[in-house]
């Protein structure tokens, strides 16, 4: 489990990365700011640590998609200017003190957002060890007709189909059904290979998960 770390979208080219691998920029009280520390309070988006995703992310408008409004061309050019400016760092040859307090900063993330989601894999390791888990789609929808399961969660790559399934069939049984993470991520979490779909059948673990990834949904 020591491998799972959070994982963001990059605005700009829209791929996974570890969060702590990613710039990230927050908007708090209409004040746009490059955050180097992890801990600005508001909204936040990522963005790979490259020139070319900064670029794209412009052009698609994908920081106002991710902040949900329209910024203005101020304060994007001066966000452009900040995120430029600390790429370069990061590509040249850094001076000491930048260097010292970018990697302070990069551990602090990692600190405080690691916490949220190897807890919500630590509970799953239980649910698994404590045999409260239907693995797989077919395992997982037994579960859900026999009324055991309390929760379903998909890892992100599992296709369409097999979610589109799933899905009437938890609205008919009110079940959450939330899709975290990835397939890998939660079959090592669960001591399984290659599963993307579980059921939680223990109420008090189903309701941890839940209120874990609430609290980390509140980033973006
Ligand atoms: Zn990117």
């Amino acid at each position: 489990m020591k491998n799972s770390f959070p994982q963001r979208t990059c605005i700009g080219c829209r791929n996974k990365f570890n969060q702590s691998d990613l710039l990230r920029i927050s908007l708090w009280n209409d004040k746009l700011t490059l955050d180097k520390t992890g801990k600005t309070n508001g909204r936040g988006v990522y963005l790979c640590k490259n020139n070319e995703c900064l670029e794209a992310a412009i052009k698609k408008k994908a920081f106002n998609r991710g902040f949900k409004r329209n910024l203005s061309k101020d304060d994007m050019d001066t966000l452009e200017r900040d995120i430029k400016s600390d790429i370069n760092d990061k590509e040249g040859v850094t001076h000491k003190d930048g260097k010292d307090s970018e990697i302070q900063g990069k551990s602090s993330i990692t600190n405080s957002n690691a916490k949220n989601s190897d807890k919500v894999y630590k509970y799953l390791g239980f649910a698994a060890r404590a045999r409260k888990l239907s693995v797989g789609a077919t395992a997982t929808e037994q579960a859900i007709k026999k009324s055991k399961a309390k929760l379903v969660i998909i890892g992100k790559e599992v296709g369409e189909n097999s979610k589109a399934k799933l899905r009437p069939l938890c609205e008919k049984n009110n079940l959450k059904l939330i899709i975290y993470g990835s397939c890998e991520a939660l079959s090592k979490a669960t001591g399984r290979e290659d599963k993307g779909i579980f059921a939680v059948e223990d109420e008090n673990l189903a309701k941890a998960i839940i209120e874990t990834i609430e609290k980390e949904k509140e980033e973006y």
